[in-house]
């Protein structure tokens, strides 16, 4: 589904990733750990096609098709999804309008119908009841004034609604209660634990991978997977820390 071969990315003409290589086929999910600063959200920035990050050498394959040919509308229309670490808020418009409106441009560029409003209105209740979110939060304006956890579950509602094919999900446990985090990962096994759907999980901690079984682990250094395992990598993470590996 997604390969990534011998990726180079700048920041303001810094080198921040140096050469990262990754496979990930349908039906996996893989956690991404490593020390702050290594380069992990800029390799989801890079994948979602953010303004700013400059790719200077290396490919990206998304279902075969040159995934840093694509702008980030069309990205997200072929079922790529990115989860921020600091999800943004959007003064003025509310949840329902925004995940209307993001449901219906992926859906006019695959060539399909739009929604109806009725559909639609049914199938954001159902997401927002399965992560506890009320109906009175999902007409709030987007994420303004909601608290980090209630963020979080937001985000989950709205992948549960556009449904992706590749979810990139940059520390979606950070700043979460035991609670939030249970809502949290049980909304990504539901959601994507599928055989046609795939994940990378950035993550810090070992509490997430304990609801969210990852297939693969791999430790982002540098700029590059220095080292990849199956879910026993990231314990012997927790227990030994990243600088035996990444030095
Ligand atoms: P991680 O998510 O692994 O903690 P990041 O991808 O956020 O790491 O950052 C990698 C490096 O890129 C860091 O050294 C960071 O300071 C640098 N960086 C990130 N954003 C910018 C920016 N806008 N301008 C310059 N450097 C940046
Ligand atoms: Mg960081
Ligand atoms: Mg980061």
């Amino acid at each position: 589904m997604l390969k990534i071969d011998n990726l180079h990315a700048t920041i303001a003409d810094k080198p921040i990733l140096k050469g990262l290589d990754l496979s990930v086929n349908a039906g996996e999910i893989h956690a991404i750990m490593g020390p702050n600063g290594a380069g992990k959200s800029t390799l989801g920035y890079v994948l979602g096609g953010r303004a700013g990050y400059e790719v200077t050498e290396g490919a990206v394959t998304f279902d075969g098709k040159d995934l840093l040919d694509m702008g980030a509308d069309e990205r997200a229309a072929a079922g790529l999804f990115l989860g921020f670490q600091y999800p943004v808020e959007i003064p003025g418009v509310s949840n329902v309008q925004f995940l209307r409106t993001a449901l219906n441009a992926q859906r006019r560029a695959r060539g399909d119908e739009e929604m109806s409003a009725g559909d639609f209105l049914r199938l954001s209740r159902a997401q927002a009841d399965a992560l506890g979110m009320s109906m009175d939060m999902m007409k709030r304006p987007v994420n303004v004034g909601f608290s980090g956890g209630e963020k979080k579950r937001n985000e989950m509602v709205q992948m549960g609604i556009l449904d992706p094919k590749l979810a990139i999900l940059d520390e979606t446990d950070s700043g979460l209660d035991i609670d939030a985090l249970r809502v949290v990962g049980d909304g990504i096994n539901r959601i994507m634990r599928k055989p046609d759907k795939a994940v990378l999980l950035i993550t810090h901690y070992q509490r997430l991978l304990e609801i969210v079984e990852p297939d693969f682990v791999h430790v982002l250094a540098a700029g590059r997977i220095v080292r990849s395992g199956g879910a026993e990598l990231a314990l012997e993470l927790e227990r030994e820390g990243y600088g035996a590996i990444a030095a």
